[in-house]
């Protein structure tokens, strides 16, 4: 079908435009920059109110009007527009058949008479059943229904002449010798015993000798042999998607077949999916949870085994404590741990003290060199550190994290670095290179220089380069590629990330030509779980980005931290693969002593949310109860603050049970309030901006700030802003603007123009359909294709975006407060706070409106606010979606929260309040029928006199409100 018929987002008040959609106005609605459907008078309205919005709202948001220290504004409602909210209610009343409540017997049939009022569904059903059981009674009734591992002679007949065909063949005997050879086929038979006799193993082993490839093939064969096939079907979970292909696609190769037969996988919105007996099946974690939403006993499988448990993400140590409660139910299920060399004993006795299998690895020798090596070799010179005015001290509140660093580089690496002195290990020049703090910061020029060096003087073999983040993959590999010393006749160079498309991971496994020499720009993801034979030489800078949630100031810190040591001896023994191999660590010998010894486990150091809703929708009972029960438990403080947020968002209610919005959050691949605003999204009918906004904050947005061009590419981001004050709309239009520049062959010098990273705006358009596809599984949505005109009525209306971003971030709230040349922005719970400078509203003297919304709050030297949008009282009204009103003197307040009331009059404020009753019926209406909206029907209706009455509300100065 054709794509949706761009154009250039006009802001609220801009006329007309005679392009709008004719398909669903049925030539009525011309308009598309106003809510959809308007008739006659409406549009009046909607146009007269706009006007006086815009002149009132400007006397409103002038210094003047903040000096309120409650911060109440007068808010009036223009008469015919109550008169049109009172219709829209009146008729809105048939919509939800309300049935008889029956008294209340027991906890589940509380729970499921609140939701009496809901007509029946089958979504109401699902709902209701996932809401009030329990996971044992899941468990029973899953094991009850088991549906496809039966025994069956013929196929196992079948299935051993199949085997013996193979076994014959030439393409599985070349294989099978390079298969023997790997560590993990001397223990095969250990292995296999071990595995018989005890219903739960950990198997560890050095990284590359064979377990992921090997296991699940040694178990298949064996049962194969043994007459077992027909009941045997192995899933193996990888944490990432690249691995879940790739390793399904090396197994299916080794076992010379195509994929689909016996071996398959499954990730997010990809899948090869192989047949229902004899068979390996790998996915990614969050596709086996996905699973055990619908089969909790895992009944279609014989053998669970969970892969790269050291890694310890959130999911894997989820999946293995929720085993903990499948194993008993399950006499007949093995379950198999993998994990790298890295403290095998914990998962042990976690497991009751079940038995450990190690593999010794056989790697050669890899020489190790640290940064003052490094320095001498390169000699090298670091920028001098920043300076800082005399009296800094005086500005500067004491940093914590400042005085930390400090005190790290006083206590350990200053008396290593007098030892040096003392030794007369290294020469002086390269221990003043050392002193200069500096040194230990990210610098991709280092990493160039040792590139040319070990590509002049080093024998043939590929190199490893380890790196924080993909942004400095993409930045090293433009500086290489820029820099003429790598031409593409001696050099081939690979990002490798976890967002990289598949199609391009492939090559990577590759032997280059003789004479052209094979560089791998990489995150922690070579560290484990990809092998790359060819690696002679590892760069490795000893840091890795990891967020952190600070619980105590309810904040997410991100930045690049020391790997631990054991990540350390991962990277190095990716040199020793094939030959003995060269380990250059960017960190100094001294450094190398404060590292810690594993890495924190993601679950103690990310927001709980998105965990806490499978939780629930697992059936796990009370969340503290389970999450205290995990391998290394969170702190409560964060299950409080996660419990706090899906409580505020609607997705969980005070009894800690889920809602239907819950229901459909815990079921897309995004945290929840991303996922809240593409819900909206698909709702209020403006999905390729909003999910081009929600791409970008959940993966990353693409601007990027060259050195030296910090002022540029500020402007050009602010252009894109469309003067809305809102990095959110310039995120928006640049994906916009870039799919448009696709089409006419622009896009690269759009990028180039703009300072957008060409990659990652691919990337977000493939985030883009992705959504899409989800929603539309979920019946949100007509189609898969996010430009489908049917979802993107309001998709030019910048104010109904705005506002939809502020539901999705809500309460993510700052106050503004203009002064003469300066604004200052205060969050109840911190009081100032700044908007980071990469933001378009960092620099503006004066911000628009009175409030400003957030995605993330990170402190760093200060407070910083990032990707904010400044946004209407009327925005937020429509975000909260509730309210508590009541009289004060002769007026009504309305609040919406601790920090945020108005004054009306009464009439108003109830109003507002029913108005906002009535829109959650709405809502929940609408998320427990998923369906398309009909926007030729009363739903639609509604709607649209939502967006029309929260978008005519006019604020006043409060001495002119009577
Ligand atoms: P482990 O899981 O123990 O780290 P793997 O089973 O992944 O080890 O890999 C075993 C060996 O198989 C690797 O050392 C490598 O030689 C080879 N191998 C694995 N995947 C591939 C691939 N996609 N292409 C080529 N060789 C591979
Ligand atoms: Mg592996």
């Amino acid at each position: 079908m054709s794509k949706y018929n761009r154009r250039k987002y006009s802001t609220e008040n801009h006329q007309s435009d005679a392009a709008a959609d004719e398909n669903y106005t049925q030539g009525r609605d011309r308009t598309s920059n106003r809510p959809p459907g308007l008739k006659g008078k409406e549009i009046g309205l909607y146009y007269r109110n706009l006007a006086m919005n815009k002149r009132t709202g400007s006397a409103n948001h002038s210094s003047k009007s903040h000096s309120d220290s409650r911060n109440l504004k007068y808010f009036s409602l223009d008469p015919a527009v109550e008169e049109i909210i009172k219709r829209s209610l009146y008729n809105s009343n048939h919509l939800y058949d309300e049935e008889k409540t029956s008294s209340a017997a027991d906890d589940k049939q509380l729970i499921k008479n609140k939701y009496n009022h809901i007509r029946d569904s089958e979504f109401k059903r699902s709902f209701l059943n996932i809401i009030s059981g329990s996971i044992q009674e899941k468990l029973a009734k899953s094991v009850s229904i088991n549906k496809k591992l039966v025994s069956n002679e013929l196929i196992d007949e079948k299935l051993k002449d199949e085997q013996k065909l193979r076994e014959s063949s030439d393409d599985y005997i070349k294989i099978m010798n390079f298969r023997k050879k790997l560590p993990s086929f001397q223990k095969k038979e250990e292995i296999l015993d071990i595995i018989n006799s005890s219903q739960v193993v950990v198997i560890s082993g050095e990284t590359g000798c064979g377990k992921t490839t090997q296991i699940p093939q040694f178990i298949l064969d064996k049962a194969i042999e043994d007459g077992n096939g027909s009941r045997t079907k192995i899933v193996c979970t990888q944490p990432r998607r690249i691995s879940a292909i790739s390793v399904a696609e090396r197994i299916a190769y080794e076992r010379a077949e195509r994929l689909g037969k016996s071996v398959g996988y499954q990730v997010r919105l990809e899948k090869f999916l192989c047949r229902d007996y004899g068979s390996i099946f790998f996915c990614t974690t969050g596709i086996l949870l996905q699973y055990m939403q619908s089969d909790p006993a895992l009944s279609d499988f014989s053998h669970i085994v969970l892969d790269e448990i050291h890694e310890r993400t959130t999911e894997t140590d989820f999946i293995i404590t929720l085993l903990k409660q499948v194993i008993p139910k399950r006499p007949d299920l093995k379950v198999i741990l993998m994990s790298a060399t890295l403290n095998a004993e914990q998962f042990s006795k976690y497991y009751e003290r079940c038995p450990i299998i190690h593999i010794p690895g056989f790697t050669y020798p890899v020489s190790k060199f640290y940064l003052e090596d490094i320095i001498e070799i390169t000699r090298f010179n670091f920028p001098p550190p920043p300076k800082l005015p005399t009296n800094w001290k005086k500005h500067l509140k004491p940093n914590k994290e400042i005085m930390k660093k400090n005190d790290d580089f006083t206590d350990f690496i200053e008396p290593a670095l007098r030892q040096m002195e003392s030794d007369k290990s290294y020469p002086a020049y390269v221990i003043n290179q050392l002193r200069n703090p500096t040194s230990e910061e990210l610098s991709l020029e280092l990493i160039q220089a040792l590139l040319e060096h070990i590509s002049e003087s080093k024998k043939p073999g590929a190199i490893l380069v380890f790196l924080p983040g993909i942004m400095d993959i993409t930045n090293l590999n433009k500086n290489l590629l820029g820099s003429g010393r790598f031409p593409s006749y001696k050099f081939q160079i690979y990002p490798l990330h976890s967002r990289l498309p598949t199609v391009e991971q492939k090559l990577i496994f590759q032997v280059p030509p003789a004479g052209v020499r094979k560089i791998i720009l990489a995150t922690a993801i070579a560290e484990t779980s990809i092998t790359i034979e060819d690696v002679v030489y590892v760069i490795d800078c000893g840091k890795t980005k990891l967020s952190r949630f600070d619980v105590n100031n309810n904040i997410e810190i991100l930045k690049p931290e020391w790997i631990s040591l054991a990540n350390c001896q991962q990277r190095r023994g990716r040199a020793g693969r094939v030959q003995p191999g060269e380990c250059y660590h960017l960190f100094s010998k001294a450094r190398e002593m404060t590292l810690d010894e594993y890495p924190t486990p993601e679950m103690l150091r990310t927001p709980l949310e998105k965990i806490i809703l499978q939780v629930k929708i697992l059936l796990l009972g009370r969340v503290d109860v389970f999450l205290g029960s995990v391998i290394d438990p969170p702190d409560d403080k964060a299950i409080k603050i996660a419990l706090n947020l899906l409580r505020n968002l609607n997705a969980i209610d005070d009894k800690e049970n889920l809602t239907p919005l819950g229901y459909h959050l815990a079921r897309l691949p995004l945290d929840p309030r991303t996922g809240k605003m593409v819900l909206w999204a698909s709702m209020f009918s403006c999905v390729e901006p909003i999910f081009a906004i929600a791409a970008s904050l959940s993966f990353k947005d693409a601007f990027y700030c060259p050195l030296n061009k910090e002022q540029e590419a500020n402007d050009a981001k602010k252009k894109l802003g469309l003067e809305q004050f809102s990095d959110h709309i310039a995120l928006a239009e640049a994906l916009r603007q870039f799919e448009q520049g696709l089409l006419n062959r622009q896009a690269g010098r759009f990028c180039s123009d703009h300072f957008l990273s060409w990659n990652i705006l691919k990337l977000l358009v493939e985030m883009k359909q992705q959504f899409a596809q989800h929603l539309y599984e979920m019946k949100f949505l007509d189609s898969s294709d996010p430009s489908d005109k049917r979802a993107n009525r309001n998709s030019d209306n910048l104010a109904v975006i705005k506002a939809i971003v502020c539901a999705g971030l809500y309460p993510n709230i700052a106050t503004v407060q203009n002064g003469k040349s300066f604004c200052k922005l205060r969050t109840v719970e911190d009081g100032t706070v700044k908007i980071h400078p990469s933001s378009i509203n960092a620099r503006a003297n004066q911000l628009p409106t009175p409030y400003i919304t957030y995605y993330l709050k990170q402190k760093s030297t200060a407070i910083f606010l990032h990707d904010t949008t400044c946004i209407t009282e009327a925005a937020l009204i429509f975000a909260t979606t509730k309210c508590s009103i009541r009289p004060q003197g002769i007026r009504w307040s309305i609040t919406l929260n601790q920090s945020i009331s108005f004054v009306c009059k009464q009439s108003t404020a109830e109003i507002i309040q029913k108005l906002h009753e009535e829109f959650n019926k709405l809502l929940e209406h609408k998320i427990s029928h998923p369906e398309p909206i009909l926007w030729e029907s009363q739903e639609g209706n509604i709607l649209r006199f939502v967006l029309l009455s929260f978008f005519c509300i006019i604020l006043l100065p409060i001495q002119q409100s009577f």
